[in-house]
């Protein structure tokens, strides 16, 4: 972000080096229930990304300490494969993977109905093996899934979605190359039924109007995703259905 560079990333057409218009999402596909021993699962293939989530618990929360008398705590674990990026990233946990754990679990925590779980810990497992720039909101979109697959209750499905500024035009869900050479990325975490924010993060800079315009832009992307995730949430029922028939 913020590299200024001679890079063109929207061209005379107006449209970005992946052929997208300014408002369209990459090509997202998700499937639920992908892991056998998990409480939940889902996968998630957003544009370059491929994200797996998996849900363990509600359990009894250990070390005793971390419990809480009243509520369940919701523990998210943000974390990159070697294999996921360019240049072999490190294993273990990072400084940003850190952070991004925190702000994950924080989010999903504002959907979930904590308090039917007072003492436990549920889990979230977010393992990104390919990032191709947004893995925190694919990450966020795929772990509601795998909560839902793991019959947690919630208020709503949460879903992820970012926007920002590319060569001074406000776009939807940056890509790689964008995120690297553009001006701004914002993103965010929406209940898309109440239309709440759980999560807004900025990274660059835009004008007061151009980042109301690019929330407006990922609250409209969100109602998609959300139906994306619905039509997930069915097929695997529908499945289980006919398994059982
Ligand atoms: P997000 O994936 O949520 O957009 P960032 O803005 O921090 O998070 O990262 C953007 C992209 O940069 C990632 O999706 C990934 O493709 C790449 N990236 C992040 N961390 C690393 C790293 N340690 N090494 C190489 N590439 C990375």
């Amino acid at each position: 972000m913020g590299m200024k560079s001679d890079i063109k990333l929207i061209d005379d057409n107006g449209l970005r080096i992946d052929g997208r218009l300014p408002n369209q999402l990459r090509p997202i596909k998700m499937e639920v229930g992908v892991l056998k021993r998990a409480d939940g699962s889902a996968f998630i293939e957003w544009g370059g990304n491929k994200i797996i989530a998996a849900v363990y618990g509600p359990h009894e929360a250990y070390p005793k300490h971390v419990q809480e008398a009243d509520r369940a705590i919701v523990r998210a674990r943000y974390s990159m494969a070697p294999f996921s990026v360019d240049e072999r990233k490190r294993p273990g946990p990072d400084r940003r993977a850190i952070e991004l754990s925190k702000v994950i679990s924080e989010a999903l925590e504002s959907v979930i109905f904590v308090e039917k779980y007072p003492r436990t810990s549920i889990d979230v497992y977010i393992e990104v093996l390919q990032a191709d720039a947004g893995t925190r909101v694919a990450g966020i979109t795929v772990a509601s899934l795998a909560l839902a697959d793991a019959g947690i209750p919630m208020r709503d499905l949460i879903v992820g979605c970012a926007a920002g500024k590319i060569d001074d035009v406000v776009v939807l869900d940056l890509n790689k190359e964008e995120d690297n050479f553009g001006q701004a990325d914002v993103p965010m975490a929406i209940m898309p039924r109440t239309k709440e924010i759980a999560l807004l993060q900025m990274d660059g800079d835009m004008s007061y109007e151009e980042l109301t315009t690019a929330m407006d832009m990922a609250m409209d992307a969100a109602e998609k995703i959300h139906e994306m995730q619905v039509e997930a949430l069915k097929r695997k029922y529908i499945e289980e259905v006919d398994e059982n028939e």
